[in-house]
């Protein structure tokens, strides 16, 4: 089943969020994502999704430095060349450039779905998916108070979220973990996420979280500090989960090797794309360590991939795939993404490809650059 790749085209859309989002540096009202289209010559096209954000402050990439990336170096190493095997391009675009995972991914994962697509099969199907649903966990901010955490917690219990995790940060912490554990009462998994904001020094301080029964902690130290992490797993009885850390196959089965984590958060579109994320996905499940998929506030596009991904047999813990209400004023994709009221979404195994419609007309709408990349 080769094919070839005719047309690369970055789409930047700004989509209004449902309520404004704050972050260190501000407020913002709508997400910049950097859609692509990749369009095969035989006139089929595939929708992908970069992952970055506005600024370096998850990863170095940004919705800039992919944009540059992608018409640069990567999109012109996929179009013209025959592509027989989607497991191929990852090779393909590691042997030309290191590094810039966020836009490799973009570029990636569409080709997976553009096969899938040929070949009628969904997306799922293609990659190795197995489950018909995923459980649903949500991902709540640092909140104003205790009080306000405590009440959105709650909400989100009677919404039928399968696990709830709190982010944490120096000075927000034990307090509002109390409360988050007390809203949250005996039956879903209560987490925490550091985004790496604490330091090995805060070892006993954050001990002190393991009397409240948590999943796991995540990221609490920088992500290059593997061995840090691993001090810090031994001194703590939560589990430690790895997110900015784990950026490779071989970094993940680094982490294992040296007890960095006992759970590891997969999310494609930071890693390279799915030949990197199934290649985590089957360390961690040769080693017993379960894993889940993470959100990086996607539009119902990269959900799709996130959503395909977390059918695969290791995903065994509940992932950040909140529907698309949760975020958006309205999606960019036919059906929106829904959550069932017992807190799963369903895997789209029915239909091919990402297995939602693309409203080609309103990612225009909302498109403020857009450019056909030359091969
Ligand atoms: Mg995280």
């Amino acid at each position: 089943m080769t094919f070839i790749i005719r047309q690369v085209t970055l789409q930047e859309i700004a989509l209004p969020l449902r309520e404004p989002f704050r972050i260190s540096s501000g407020t913002v009202q709508e997400r910049r994502i950097l859609l692509v289209r990749l369009e095969d010559v035989d006139g089929m096209v595939a929708w992908g999704e970069c992952v970055a954000g506005e600024a370096p402050n998850y990863s170095p990439e940004t919705v800039d430095t992919c944009r540059h990336a992608i018409r640069a170096w990567l999109a012109p190493l996929l179009m013209g060349d025959p592509i027989a095997d989607p497991a191929l391009v990852t090779p393909r675009f590691d042997a030309a450039v290191r590094g810039h995972r966020m836009a490799k991914a973009a570029l990636e994962m569409p080709v997976w779905a553009l096969a899938a697509e040929r070949l009628h099969e969904s997306l799922a199907t293609r990659i190795g998916g197995a489950r018909a649903r995923i459980d649903v966990g949500i991902s709540l901010g640092i909140q104003a108070s205790p009080e306000v955490l405590a009440t959105k917690v709650a909400a989100a219990r009677a919404a039928g979220y399968n696990r709830v995790k709190v982010k944490i940060a120096p000075g927000a912490d034990l307090q509002f973990v109390a409360a988050a554990r007390a809203a949250i009462g005996t039956k879903i998994p209560l987490s925490v996420d550091a985004n790496a904001a604490y330091r090995l020094e805060d070892a006993d301080h954050l001990a002190q979280l393991d009397s409240y029964g948590l999943a796991m902690i995540e990221q609490p130290l920088e992500p290059e500090d593997l061995r840090r992490h691993a001090e810090l797993q031994q001194r703590l009885a939560t589990p430690i989960c790895l997110d900015e850390s784990i950026t490779s196959p071989a970094r993940a089965e680094d982490a294992l090797a040296m007890g960095s984590a006992r759970i590891v958060n997969i999310k494609p579109g930071r890693v390279g794309g799915f030949s990197a994320a199934r290649a985590i996905h089957d360390v961690c499940a040769d080693q017993g360590v379960p894993v889940w998929c993470g959100g990086m506030l996607e539009s119902g596009i990269g959900r799709a991939y996130n959503v395909a991904l977390a059918s695969l047999p290791n995903f065994s813990l509940p992932g950040d795939l909140s529907p698309s209400a949760r975020y958006w004023e309205r999606d960019i994709v036919q059906p929106e993404w829904t959550m069932d009221g017992d807190g799963t979404v369903e895997v789209p195994r029915n239909r091919p490809g990402i297995g939602v419609t693309v409203d080609v007309d309103r990612v225009d709408d909302l498109t403020v650059a857009r450019e056909e990349v030359q091969a």
